[in-house]
């Protein structure tokens, strides 16, 4: 897993790979700070092989360590990702859009 913390437009703000989790809850963990950008996007989507679905920045106030947050892309179009697929999600920030790129 990689975050870049520099969420300029165009930039890829993490790469992932699908976990059964993600079939599941439609969920992909990004960087804080990428989660706080997107958070504030209204109209958030992602665009999977052409077909752009709604998405929204989930936030996880969290304990595993001190204070601090996860945060989650989620859309029923990550539960159509093949477990095992490595994504890469990249932000268009003209059109408010997240695009996902498998890798392999
Ligand atoms: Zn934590």
């Amino acid at each position: 897993m990689s975050d870049n913390p520099d969420v300029t437009a165009h930039a890829v703000i993490a790469t992932r790979t699908v976990t059964d989790k993600t079939a599941r809850d439609g969920r992909l963990e990004i960087g804080d700070r990428s989660g706080a950008m997107l958070g504030s996007v209204n109209g958030l989507a992602v665009e999977l092989k052409g077909i752009v679905a709604p998405a929204r920045v989930d936030r996880f106030d969290c304990d595993c360590r001190d204070d601090h947050r996860h945060f989650y892309v989620e859309s029923d179009a990550f539960k159509r990702l093949p477990i095992g697929t490595v994504v890469a999600l990249r932000f268009d920030a003209g059109q408010g859009r997240i695009i996902v790129e498998p890798r392999r």
